[in-house]
């Protein structure tokens, strides 16, 4: 057994029916399952925190969400309709701004620049208007010594420049650390809930502390009011046993092959993954990140050859080879990437247009991909 994983403590010790908070060094805070779950039952519900626009959407109601039409009757912020003056999602920044005695509601701002800082200006405001909420936001993972190292850093300093600014939130009531520990908890922590039109974001303290896995023992679904509910996942293979069953879900998009899941874990979490797919080159038999041999052209299981990094290894500066398993040719892993990279923009651009009239360019796109990547993909 791992030396770290022997140091665990139970923080909970009111465990739930379900579920029970340990810590250890390795992981730091996770959940385990207290008894035995069957699959597709429910293991925890959480409601959020708080919600916000995700960075670079389209410019949301702060109420509710919709494209905006009109402006909030008390503060001038854009919004669906008038309905939406005075809801209780808008009230703590609409409340704020009222009270600075320069805030003219009729100006026009850059609204989608002040929207990009808007849940930052939340949770940060909770000082003020909820400590419970406060201190709950604080006690997140902020992973302070790796973020302050990484690019995020950097844009998180720009944001606290336009919160001062276009805000108007002073140094004396809202000291630069604190904004910037806010924003390294949300880039951490937040979930990104993805609509039709518009991308929201929304912090749980308890969902957020199942630690991540390539293959997680759960789906989330997140529904109305934006509660999300974690689910044993149906087609998992091992049991959720009790005692000390690990929960797990997954910190980015399940279907996105071993160098994508990597890369964006070592960006953005700050970690290297190296859960069971990750340690399979075939990513469990999936072959998810296979694709058609370029000289040979029969094998369709044309494999990282040695798929993870190392601690001090970056993917921006090494490639990983892949090797057909048939004619056994090498080949770099940019090259490999790049088919995946071509074929995800391709769809992703028709992914714009979601009308029956792009039926016929979705499946020239599917063929043109299925001559270059693994028939799974
Ligand atoms: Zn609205
Ligand atoms: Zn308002
Ligand atoms: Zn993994
Ligand atoms: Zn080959």
């Amino acid at each position: 057994m791992d030396n770290s994983l022997e140091q665990e403590t139970i923080l909970n010790g009111s465990s739930t029916s379900n579920y029970r908070l340990m810590q250890c060094p390795q992981l730091g805070r996770y959940l385990v399952a207290t008894r035995d779950i069957k699959r597709g039952e429910a293991i925890l519900k959480d409601q959020p925190l708080v919600t916000g626009p995700q960075k670079a959407s389209n410019l949301l109601c702060p109420g509710c969400y919709q494209p905006t039409e009109t402006n909030c009757l008390l503060c001038g912020w854009p919004m669906c309709s008038s309905s939406c003056t005075g809801v209780k999602n808008h009230e703590p920044e609409c409340t704020f701004l009222r009270s600075r005695n320069d805030w003219n509601p009729s100006v026009d701002r850059d609204w989608n620049q002040l929207s990009d800082c808007l849940m930052v200006v939340r949770c940060i405001l909770f000082k003020k208007t909820d400590q419970r909420k406060w201190k709950r936001m604080l006690e997140m993972e902020a992973n302070w010594d790796k973020w302050t190292g990484s690019p995020l850093f950097a844009t998180a300093n720009e944001i606290e420049q336009i919160i001062r600014n276009e805000f108007g939130l002073t140094p004396t009531e809202f000291p630069k650390s604190e904004i910037l520990v806010v924003q390294a908890i949300l880039d951490i922590n937040a979930y990104e809930v993805r609509m039709c039109d518009s991308n929201v974001q929304a912090v749980y303290t308890l969902a957020s502390l199942a630690e991540h896995n390539c293959n997680p023992n759960t789906h989330k679904t997140i529904c109305s009011m934006y509660r999300i509910f974690l689910f044993f996942n149906h087609f998992h293979p091992i049991d959720i046993h009790s005692p000390g069953a690990h929960i797990s879900t997954t910190y980015c998009d399940i279907l996105w092959p071993t160098w994508h899941r990597q890369k964006y874990l070592q960006w953005s979490k700050f970690f290297i993954c190296k859960c069971e797919r990750c340690l399979s080159p075939t990513e469990l038999g999936s072959h998810l990140a296979a694709i058609v041999c370029m000289d040979c052209s029969k094998s369709r299981e044309t494999v990282p050859a040695v798929p993870l990094l190392s601690e001090n290894e970056s993917w921006e500066t090494i490639a990983k080879n892949y090797h057909c398993t048939t004619c056994n040719t090498i080949f770099p892993a940019y090259e490999c990437q790049l088919t995946f990279k071509k074929a995800e923009h391709e769809l992703s651009e028709l992914d714009k247009d979601v009308s029956t009239e792009s039926i016929p360019a979705f499946e020239v796109c599917l063929i043109k991909a299925k001559s270059k990547l693994s028939i799974q993909n």
